[in-house]
């Protein structure tokens, strides 16, 4: 059998995969089975954020994992503990619960939401209202916070608890947290498997102050939009806003599977001993690499992730075939006039991944891409959406 037909064989079938077998990468690059290059502008779904087989990275992972790859989080280990300070010290918030996804690490930001409710405000204070075309994990508590109901219809009941706004709308958001007794408002920055919608200036300190005047939570989903991708280490560091709890994962490992959930004043004190844990949480050498890509991500870095978003959306902003470009730094959608996913077709022909979200094509780059490949992959990618 080949490998394709033992993936059908014998995987769980719950994922649509592009007809690739990848076999090795080297920085924005990667080749299949049968030898083809690709540049990469997915990085494994905003995951490999200084590209495949990053020497830096894979040392510090390395290095070690031939010292303690894993122990329980009944002792101290250093790279957890120092990338917990790292994070404080870059964002200002103040603890961090090292977990492995991003679905996790919102579940842990739910549980803390209620836990912060039930003791603040009143045990019936545990609604926490997301917004409509969300994506929170698929976890049965991310789902019930994931405001899309194509997610949810096969997995009914779903957790209660939850209650959705529409993003844009603050009247209609500050109506939600009145009608119903709420711990938290929880949102994307941009709502990115939700088609690459940035929030409104606007709208996000509307939120913000909404969760002030009615004494709730803030928490920031930055599990796509963090670790540099829009061009600041956080995306809520956009808006001047001070977020209570924010999620990470996906590119904050650089590679390896990690979820921090990072608690601000208000909530730092919330979990207690006995209240949250988890076996592979903080693992070390997951830890050292994240420790490697949070100090890698300097000024002058995201700096240039602002730069080469800007280069790339103006690229493509008035080309043919693009009806709008929407995102911020390495994140971008493309909205083409023929289907997204014929677009992507085509440009893996033409030698270029790319990832969807709804009805666009999604980019998601690694953050040191090179503007050799950068101008290469906006000159495919103007071809093939010209088609
Ligand atoms: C990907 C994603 C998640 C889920 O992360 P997993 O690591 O797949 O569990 C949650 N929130 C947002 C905004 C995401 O983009």
């Amino acid at each position: 059998m080949t490998i394709e037909e033992k993936d059908k064989t014998y995987v769980a079938p719950t994922y649509a995969r592009f007809p690739v077998r990848l076999v090795r990468g080297e920085g924005a690059h990667v080749w299949d089975a049968d030898g083809n290059r690709y540049i990469d502008l997915g990085s494994g779904i905003g995951v490999n954020i200084f590209g495949y087989a990053d020497g830096e990275w894979a040392d510090a992972v390395y290095a070690q994992m031939k010292k303690i790859a894993h122990a329980s989080n009944l002792y101290y280990t250093d790279p957890c503990v120092q990338l917990a300070e790292a994070l404080a010290v870059r964002t200002g918030l103040k603890k961090a619960f090292f977990c492995n996804s991003g679905a996790e690490a919102n579940e842990c930001a739910i549980k803390t939401a209620r836990k912060w409710g039930a003791e603040h405000k009143g045990a019936e204070y545990y609604n926490i209202v997301t917004l409509v075309n969300g994506f929170h994990g698929r976890t049965l508590a991310a789902l019930a916070a994931t405001g899309q109901a194509e997610y949810h219809k096969d997995f009914l009941p779903l957790t209660p608890g939850f209650v959705y706004a529409e993003a844009e709308d603050a009247d209609a958001l500050e109506r939600v947290v009145t009608e119903h007794k709420c711990a938290a408002i929880m949102l994307e920055t941009i709502q990115g498997e939700g088609g690459v919608i940035p929030l409104s200036d606007k709208f996000v300190r509307a939120a913000a102050d909404i969760a002030k005047r009615h004494d709730l939570l803030l928490i920031v989903d930055e599990v796509q939009t963090g670790a540099g991708r829009t061009g600041k280490f956080y995306s809520y560091m956009h808006y001047g806003v001070q977020p209570d709890i924010v999620t990470s994962a996906k590119g904050l490992g650089g590679g390896l599977p990690i979820g921090a959930v990072l608690f601000g004043g208000r909530t730092e004190g919330v979990l207690t001993p006995g209240t949250h844990g988890s076996t592979f949480g903080g693992n070390p050498a997951v830890c050292a690499g994240a420790l490697n890509v949070v100090g890698r991500l300097t000024d002058a870095f995201l700096a240039d992730v602002t730069r080469k978003g800007d280069f790339l959306m103006s690229e493509l902003e008035d080309a043919a075939g693009v009806k709008s470009v929407t995102g911020r730094g390495l994140m971008i959608g493309i909205l083409p006039e023929r289907p997204a996913g014929d677009v992507l077709a085509d440009l893996r022909r033409e030698g270029v991944l790319a990832l969807k979200a709804k009805d666009k094509v999604r980019l998601l780059p690694p953050l040191n891409i090179p503007d050799g490949d950068l101008v290469a992959a906006a000159e495919i990618i103007k071809k093939v959406c010209a088609k």
